[in-house]
């Protein structure tokens, strides 16, 4: 394999780095076997970035024997010397915080005040994931004195996983950190749009000491290279993040092949509640964080607003005065709060809903158009007095457009929050703990937020109800996802000598 090398970026806000070019197999920055590059740019310039290496069929079959001869002696060291090298990945990611942090503006086109959300959860995980290593325990059965029963936590092998462009350097250790901890190697596939951070955190990987075969990053299309990580027979397993189309299309394919094991973190249209007795300021800050950050660009943003009618109105000329607050703009400026939507295809299909959104009838209350032209710049957009029915209701939009609906009575919004196929989220606003409690125990999601929104901790699982996914991830739960249990029983005979 050819080395190739990387290039030196000048990022808009002073900082200086090199980017790797290559696929990282092996612990290095190498060609594709086809030769084939493509373009990264970024959306709040539209300017090319920097070619890098396509990871096709090929590429893949050579990460995934690398990955394979790597998981014989990872999954068998002892758990301290992956909770090393996990610890010393997490200081790396905060020592270089601040590149971390502008390498996802520039590609991704979050701001900096967003992006520095991301890379602080990021590092919490690596260290929450160092702490697993040593709780991967198995449990002793009584089965009475004639065997001796026990279980194993073991590793699956080689894991595929394919993450999407709105958290690149999220979903990288959303998927890498319990991987590694559990002692699974990995072949990981970024979204072409996003995939830089990828590899730039692969290259602090060396440096923390993961040995070679451990990590493989194959930037690739998702048709090619993302399919190809779907159907090899040494995967064993699948963790994809993105949309629920393909998210079908991965459970095909795991059952067309080798029956990989498939978690899946997929799309939401998720409810956010106001009741009449919701304190108004701090809601309509959970609202706003809720839907317009990471530019909308989040599977669990609170996107089907519900308020209750006798707040309706207050709530609303509030939250109308708030977004219009909101600084959109060059993701490096000062006090930006809301970016560039991360590629020109999302950035039409949002504006093509917010037409819809007119068509049907829903009132506009601010927004809804493009900022300049050059950018994928979009006005934080909210919609009310929308009907269950419209289109910008029952649709995930994934961009910077709430949808608000009135309502009346607790049973009537549990009911009409739960009529979506998604369930991955949910919000309650109220100031009675009896009401948050009811109401939280009845709706159908996987996480629900009271008084607070978007609130991810590294320590609480996450992951969909219904048509939003399988599997979780985050907490002591996603290590379920990257272990089997091996059942030993020894017979005990008892013999007079
Ligand atoms: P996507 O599902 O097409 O892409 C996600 C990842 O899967 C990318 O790495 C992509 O290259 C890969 N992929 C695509 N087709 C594949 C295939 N046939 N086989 C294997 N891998 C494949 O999502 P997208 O195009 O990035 O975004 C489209 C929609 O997905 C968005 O509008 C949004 O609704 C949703 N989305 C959800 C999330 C989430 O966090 N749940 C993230 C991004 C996008
Ligand atoms: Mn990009």
């Amino acid at each position: 394999m050819t080395t190739v090398p990387s290039v030196h970026i000048k990022l808009p806000n002073g900082v200086e780095y090199d980017q790797p070019t290559g696929l990282f197999i092996d612990n290095q920055f190498v060609a594709s076997s086809s030769g084939k590059t493509f373009p990264v740019y970024s959306p709040s310039t539209e300017e090319k970035i920097c070619d890098l290496q396509e990871a096709d069929r090929d590429d893949v079959e050579i990460a995934t024997q690398s990955a394979y001869k790597a998981f014989k002696k990872w999954s068998t060291v002892e758990p301290k010397v992956r909770a090393t090298a996990l610890l010393k990945l997490a200081d790396l990611i905060e020592e270089e915080k601040e590149t971390l942090k502008a390498i996802e503006a520039l590609d991704n086109g979050k701001s900096l005040f967003c992006a520095g959300f991301d890379v602080g959860i990021v590092i919490d995980y690596i260290r929450s994931c160092a702490g697993y290593t040593n709780t991967i325990d198995g449990r002793t059965i009584n089965t009475g004195d004639t065997h001796l029963s026990y279980t194993r936590r073991e590793p699956l092998g080689v894991c595929g996983q394919i993450i999407p462009w709105n958290f690149p350097l999220l979903m990288w250790s959303w998927k890498i950190g319990p991987a590694l901890a559990t002692g699974n190697t990995v072949v990981l596939k970024p979204a072409s749009a996003t995939p830089l951070s990828a590899l730039y955190a692969a290259s602090l990987a060396v440096k923390a000491g993961i040995p070679p075969g451990v990590i493989q990053i194959v930037p690739g299309s998702g048709r090619k290279c993302g399919d190809a990580i779907l159907r090899h027979p040494l995967i064993k397993k699948i963790a994809f993040t993105g949309s629920t189309a393909i998210g079908r299309d991965v459970m095909i394919a795991a059952a067309e092949s080798n029956l990989k094991k498939v978690t899946l973190e997929l799309g939401g249209k998720s409810p956010n509640i106001v009741f009449n007795d919701a304190d108004l300021d701090t809601t309509v800050q959970h609202l706003i964080a809720g839907i317009f950050f990471n530019s909308g660009e989040v599977c669990c943003a609170g996107s089907r607003i519900y308020v209750q009618e006798g707040i309706y109105d207050k709530l609303l000329a509030k939250f109308k005065e708030e977004v219009e607050k909101l600084k959109v703009g060059n993701p490096f400026e000062e006090g930006v709060f809301q970016g560039a939507q991360t590629t020109p295809d999302q950035f039409e299909s949002v504006l093509s809903y917010i037409e819809k959104g007119k068509a049907e009838g829903a009132k506009l209350l601010t927004g809804g158009n493009r900022i300049g032209n050059k950018g994928y710049f979009l006005e934080p957009t909210v919609f009310i007095d929308c009907d269950d029915d419209h289109t910008i209701v029952k649709e995930e939009i994934f961009g910077p457009v709430a949808a608000v609906c009135k309502f009346k009575y607790i049973d009537e919004v549990i009911e009409r929050a739960n009529n979506s196929e998604y369930g991955l989220a949910s919000g309650i606003h109220t100031t009675d703990i009896n009401k948050a409690l009811d109401v939280s125990q009845r709706l159908e999601a996987g996480i629900c937020w009271i008084n607070t929104y978007n609130d991810l901790h590294h320590q609480v699982p996450f992951g969909g109800y219904k048509e939003s996914g399988i599997g979780r991830e985050m907490g002591s739960e996603a290590l379920d996802n990257y272990t089997q249990i091996k059942a030993v029983r020894i017979k005990i005979t008892r013999k007079n000598e």
